[in-house]
């Protein structure tokens, strides 16, 4: 067992003030990222989507057509709670007002474009949105429980390029609104049947998000947080904070509000434990190096030792997978409350990397365990499917380009 450091090992980078990440970075951070909006909820024949709205926003469009405040409530039960779509099985709400509703609006769902379920029972799903682009959605079930994750994309393609994701050679399309996010959750609950939303306790298929799919959702914010709001409503979807992940290549800009707002969960996207290899492999880490990244975890708002933050570290053959990376790895999380998730590399055609060997994940994820931290290794799910994030639009996307499909876009 060698003790000598790696080649690459450089001391990671001294920590800038927390001060120095100003507002006007947040705010540089929002802006650019409205250059990226969705299109309009407004349907080609004038009506308008009505999922996705705030419950203000919804008051406000009701009063418009002469309704009054307390029909929000009403709508959003039937929208979030029942999973309505069609406004004449809104059964509290009199045919006249049901017929008013459907001359002005809709109860929208992204289109399944392609649905596939893998022999371990993975459901991955392509979604079109109004405007042709896609986005995917996967449902991972426990495999020991009735229940299980729902992985949800924030973006259409990335702007972040890192070297390992097949996403990341895709560029970024645009972003997804609040109503394609809440979307992805419903229509994959549409697939499993599961309403009315259960309550409280009530065990759930659909029991967890993790907001790990397409895209970099600190880059697209706003329409995440207005979406996880929807879904944490008590009155809606109803899951709890607890019970949602958010996963960033480290926009630590956004980081400190994503746990003021909304008190989520958070998964970093660490992957390398020195600055100059995470450089090369998280071209993010440039802008915001390992050490400022550790110093925002460790003042993360919701982290605690129940809800600890999860370091995502993917193993990639002879590149980060070192014992000394994972001796590397336990020094800079120390005294953080966090687990570490040792992700297998997933490979996709024309991908550079090799998937560490199950020895090497093993003796990592000793001394990772020993160290006190929990360090699951995450073992692939759907490989029969196309699994890697971003295969499934690229396999579409080929497909419609050569049948000259609309939103089928070269990106
Ligand atoms: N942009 C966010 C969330 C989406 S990526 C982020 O980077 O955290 C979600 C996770 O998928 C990341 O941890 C990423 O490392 C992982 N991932 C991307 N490509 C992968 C591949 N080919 N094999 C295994 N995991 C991959
Ligand atoms: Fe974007 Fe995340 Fe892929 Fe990096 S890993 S390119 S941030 S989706």
């Amino acid at each position: 067992m060698s003790i000598a450091p790696p080649l690459y090992a450089r001391p990671v980078r001294e920590a800038a003030s927390a001060a120095a990440l100003t507002d006007d970075e947040r705010s540089r951070i929002l802006a650019k990222s409205a250059q990226f909006a969705p299109p309009s909820a407004v349907l080609p024949d004038g009506r308008r989507d009505l999922v996705g709205l705030s419950r203000a926003e919804l008051t406000e469009i009701l009063t418009e057509i002469g309704e009054k405040p307390f029909r929000t409530k009403q709508l959003w039960h039937w929208i979030y709670h029942q999973g309505a779509t069609d406004f004449s099985r809104m059964s509290s709400i009199a045919r006249p007002l049901q017929e008013k509703l459907a001359e002005r609006f809709v109860v929208g769902r992204p289109q399944a474009a392609t649905v596939q379920t893998s022999r371990d029972e993975t459901r991955k799903f392509l979604f079109r949105f109004r405007d042709g682009q896609e986005a995917e959605t996967v449902y991972i079930p426990d495999r020991r429980e009735d229940r299980g994750a729902v992985c949800i994309s924030s973006q259409v393609g990335c702007t972040l390029s890192c070297t390992f994701c097949h996403t990341g050679t895709q560029g970024l399309v645009r972003n997804l609104g609040a109503a394609e996010i809440v979307g992805q959750f419903m229509a994959a609950r549409d697939s499993y049947g599961e309403w009315p939303s259960p309550k409280g306790e009530t065990p759930r298929l659909l029991s967890t998000i993790v907001l790990m799919g397409m895209g970099e959702p600190l880059y697209n914010y706003e329409n995440i947080a207005k979406a996880m709001k929807i879904i944490m409503d008590g009155e809606g979807i109803g899951l709890s904070r607890r019970r949602i992940t958010l996963s960033t290549s480290g926009v630590i800009p956004m980081m400190d509000q994503c746990g003021e707002e909304l008190g989520i969960n958070l998964a970093i996207s660490l992957h390398a434990v020195r600055d100059d290899l995470r450089d090369e492999l998280v071209p993010l880490n440039r802008k915001y190096p390992i050490a400022d990244l550790i110093a925002a975890c460790r003042r993360y708002p919701a982290a605690s030792n129940a809800r600890r933050i999860t370091f995502e570290y993917i193993m990639l053959r002879g590149v980060n997978d070192s014992e000394a990376d994972a001796r590397e790895l336990v020094r800079l999380i120390s005294g953080i409350p966090a687990k570490v998730n040792l992700i297998p590399f997933n490979p996709w055609p024309g991908s550079r990397f090799q998937p560490s060997t199950r020895e090497q994940l093993d003796r990592f994820a000793a001394i990772v365990m020993d160290a006190g931290f929990a360090s699951p290794i995450r073992m692939p799910r759907g490989r029969d499917i196309l699994a890697a994030c971003g295969q499934l639009r690229t396999e579409s996307q080929r497909a419609r380009r050569s049948s000259g499909a609309p939103g089928a876009e070269n990106t």
